[in-house]
């Protein structure tokens, strides 16, 4: 195959893969992006962790993209969560796997992988531009706006790897959705994924917990029942256990206008325990007293039963013990959009053939948190974003092969 001119719009971790296969295959390919500098949410990633990848077995992993599973599933196959490993491995990052399954850099940090990975980009002759936004369609090309002005970008085959539209101010701000849809392309509205909900505290409640961490909790929704823990915040609540649910929770508020995520505050006791212990106390002794005596619990747990129980359910043991099985916290609304970590919508399955082309515009390719797919957090969003960048990737040699 001769060499080939190829855009790379986004410089995220699913368009640097792409350069990445791209560039070894011996193109010449360039990444534009907006921002002064690329890969800045993957950095962000990188500042809990960089949750990269998760250990758990692969059907398992593999079904953790919900409706989109079966679109993903080839793609994870041929860029495994272990190829991810090896990958990091490869440029100096040695990983290890957490308690929970899930796997991180040793160094718990994403610039020193991303460093090797620049490296690795300019070794094989991967320009990156930078400051350069991509504006929409020019006759012939791709028009960008830049520090010299309006430019008209011509390439051989483009790929778009956008990303979603969480956190715009590190430069996934889904401002091409318009000129896509213009073009004919389905995309689904972006909204919140992994993210935290509005409660409506009262004030005296919020200014004294807010940040306080509920922790060895179980909770449940639609989604299922999973230990964990979260934070109250100012807004309402955040954190693992409630982006766990936090799709279920998402959708049921949009189809029934309300949502309850249901706490277990002492998981480790049975409902019949916890109200044989609770009657045993004094009735006259204060709620505190007989939380922690009959029931283990204290602090911000028995300061959330106050906040949400009716006082008359507090007095009464069973009705009491029921409540710390299953307190319901009414939810209000997601967290805005600009908040979440990730997002769901985006470019629909329909709008790509199998080689992660547009249908609607032939040569033009798209990979990344853009395509309409969510998961929880774990390292399936960047395990996803990786795969579908060296789909793309292979999707374009397919093309260029054969045109
Ligand atoms: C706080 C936080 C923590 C996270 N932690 C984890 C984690 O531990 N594990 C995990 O798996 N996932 C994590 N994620 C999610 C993960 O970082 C994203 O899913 C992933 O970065 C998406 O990759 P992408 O390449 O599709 O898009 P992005 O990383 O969003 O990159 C898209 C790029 O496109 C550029 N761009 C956008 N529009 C234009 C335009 N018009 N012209 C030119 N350039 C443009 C942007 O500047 C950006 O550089 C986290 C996200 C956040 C916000």
């Amino acid at each position: 195959m001769t060499e080939k001119q190829i855009a790379i719009i986004g410089g995220g971790p699913a368009g640097l893969m792409a350069a990445e296969v791209l560039s070894l295959s011996g193109h010449q390919v360039t990444v534009y992006d907006s921002m002064p500098t690329v890969a800045r949410k993957f950095l962000l990633a990188g500042k809990s962790g960089l949750n990269i990848t998760h250990s758990e077995d692969f059907a398992r992993f593999a079904n953790r993209f919900g409706p989109a599973s079966d679109r993903l599933r080839p793609v994870l196959e041929a860029f495994t969560p272990d190829d991810i490993r090896d990958w990091a491995a490869g440029l100096g990052t040695e990983t290890f796997t957490g308690t929970s399954g899930r796997v991180f850099p040793k160094v718990m940090k994403a610039s020193p992988l991303l460093r090797a990975w620049l490296g690795r980009l300019e070794a094989q002759g991967v320009k990156i531009l930078t400051r350069h936004r991509w504006s929409g369609f020019a006759e012939d090309g791709f028009l960008f706006e830049t520090p010299e002005g309006q430019k008209i970008i011509r390439c051989d085959a483009a790929l778009l790897a956008l990303g979603g539209a969480s956190y715009p101010r590190l430069g996934s701000d889904a401002g091409w959705t318009g000129w896509l849809r213009a073009k004919g392309v389905d995309i689904g509205d972006f909204q919140p994924a992994n993210c935290g909900f509005d409660v409506a505290w009262n004030s005296v409640f919020k200014e004294r917990f807010a940040g306080a961490p509920l922790k060895a909790v179980t909770a449940t929704s639609d989604a299922g029942t999973f230990p964990g823990e979260f934070v109250i915040s100012q807004h309402g609540i955040e954190g693992s256990l409630v982006y766990a649910h936090a799709a279920c929770l998402r959708d049921r508020l949009a189809n029934d206008g309300k949502a309850a995520l249901l706490v277990d505050l002492a998981p480790g006791r049975t409902m019949e325990r916890l109200s044989r212990d609770l009657a045993r106390q004094d009735a006259k002794a204060s709620l505190s007293n007989r939380l922690r005596k009959g029931a283990g619990i204290e602090g911000i747990k028995t300061a959330l039963l106050r906040e949400l129980a009716a006082p008359t359910t507090l007095t009464d043991p069973e009705q009491l013990s029921r409540l710390i099985k299953a307190l319901p916290i009414p939810l209000l609304r997601p967290r805005p959009i600009t908040e979440a970590i990730s997002s769901a919508g985006g470019v629909h399955w329909s709008a790509i053939d199998d080689e992660y082309m547009l249908r609607a515009l032939p040569g033009v390719f798209a990979a990344g948190e853009m395509l309409d797919w969510e998961a929880p957090t774990g390292g399936y969003l960047l395990t996803a974003c990786f795969a579908t960048g060296r789909a793309a990737a292979r999707g374009i040699e397919a093309w260029l092969g054969s045109n």
